[in-house]
């Protein structure tokens, strides 16, 4: 009797793992956007198009023009825990977005996942996956680079399709994500099409790349999506620290904000919103600005990935600095001196 209720240990299926992680990793579809762009970027891409449909429920698109993933290898990719990208041996050793393996088996769990690559000049090829389960390699035409295509996300959970917002709300979403991601990729084209309804769609977004140097790229980049004023009014940073650097662009007092909706952190080229760098970026303006004024900056951190842990949360938005001091006193020193520096320029101005 005791022995038919008692519950059973088995292992679940890979479908039910991937759902299960898919569950972390892709949240709404502007983290399904998140994860194909990063996957485009850490391809070399020059230039990434994205294509969504409702507000990204129905169909994302992201097409690219990097390495490109041979035929035989498609399987793979689409396999947990298979990545391009880190050695066994050194999980701290990461140079790229990804290096978890789980984005494409994750998207593939809860939605009709297509990928369409082509290396070189080798003969492009294709797989698809759906409801977990993959089906064959087959041939197919396409220009150097990878298309993946993913339809109908989390038809496969309706819980979580409850979940998701108006289609407004999701564009806007995948929007933010995008502008994040091209703040901190200058030399990359980046176009954004609704193509809701089918065709070519509505651009919403688009850039060029930038050219110059890393700091005039940066500066062209920034003046397009957070704005001119904002571009006009930037202080350039440059400053480092045993091993960490710091740069980008801080606004002058003058052109704080009432919330925080303009401050673009960046480490190791990968937004995060993490409270260690906003309390920094405070304390850094907090004789020069009122209580309820934030600055606008976009700052990115540099540093040896083995100075920071950005394995802390699977949507990587948060990062563990081996010396939390270090990069709230690099942040605040730079950005002191530089506000300070130009406060002094002007009132020798007007003084003069
Ligand atoms: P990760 O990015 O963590 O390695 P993913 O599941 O996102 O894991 O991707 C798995 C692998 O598929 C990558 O390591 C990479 O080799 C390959 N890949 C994914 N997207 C692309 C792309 N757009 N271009 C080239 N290779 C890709
Ligand atoms: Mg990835």
């Amino acid at each position: 009797k005791i022995s038919e209720n008692r519950p059973v240990i088995r292992q679940l299926d890979d479908g039910a793992i991937n759902r299960i992680a898919a569950g972390e990793v892709v949240e709404r579809p502007a983290s399904a956007v998140k994860e194909l762009v990063e996957n485009a970027v850490d391809a070399g891409a020059r230039r990434i198009e994205i294509a969504y449909a409702d507000g990204g429920k129905t169909l994302i698109r992201v097409t690219d023009d990097g390495c490109g993933i041979e035929a035989e290898a498609l399987p793979l990719a689409l396999s947990r825990h298979a990545t391009s990208k880190i050695d066994d041996s050194d999980l701290l050793d990461i140079h790229t977005f990804g290096f978890r393996g789980e984005a494409l088996p994750s998207l593939g769990a809860v939605g009709r996942l297509t990928i369409t690559s082509r290396v070189g000049r080798e003969d492009g090829a294709s797989i698809s996956v759906e409801g977990g389960s993959m089906k064959p390699v087959k041939p197919a035409a396409l220009s150097a680079g990878t298309i993946v295509e993913l339809r109908d996300l989390f038809y496969a959970t309706p819980a979580r399709l409850k979940f998701m917002r108006t289609d407004r709300a999701e564009a806007q979403a995948i929007t933010d994500v995008v502008k994040r991601l091209a703040m901190a990729e200058p030399f990359v084209a980046f176009t954004l099409r609704d193509v809701t309804g089918g065709g070519e769609g509505r651009v919403s977004f688009r850039v060029e790349a930038e050219n110059g140097d890393l700091f005039d790229a940066l500066h062209g980049r920034l003046a397009r999506i957070i704005g001119t004023e904002f571009a006009e009014n930037a202080l350039r940073i440059d400053a480092s620290r045993d091993g960490l650097r710091l740069l980008g662009y801080a606004a002058l007092p003058t052109y704080s904000r009432g919330s925080s909706v303009a401050q673009y952190l960046f480490v190791n080229g990968r937004p995060v919103k993490d409270k260690l760098l906003i309390g920094a970026l405070r304390g850094a303006y907090f004789d020069f600005l009122s209580r309820d004024r934030h600055p606008a900056v976009a700052l990115f951190i540099d540093c040896d990935p083995h100075l920071v842990d950005v394995n802390v949360h699977p949507a990587k938005s948060e990062v563990r600095f081996r010396d939390p001091g270090l990069a709230r006193g690099l942040i605040v020193s730079a950005l002191r001196h530089a506000l300070a520096e130009a406060g002094h320029r002007a009132s020798t101005t007007v003084a003069g």
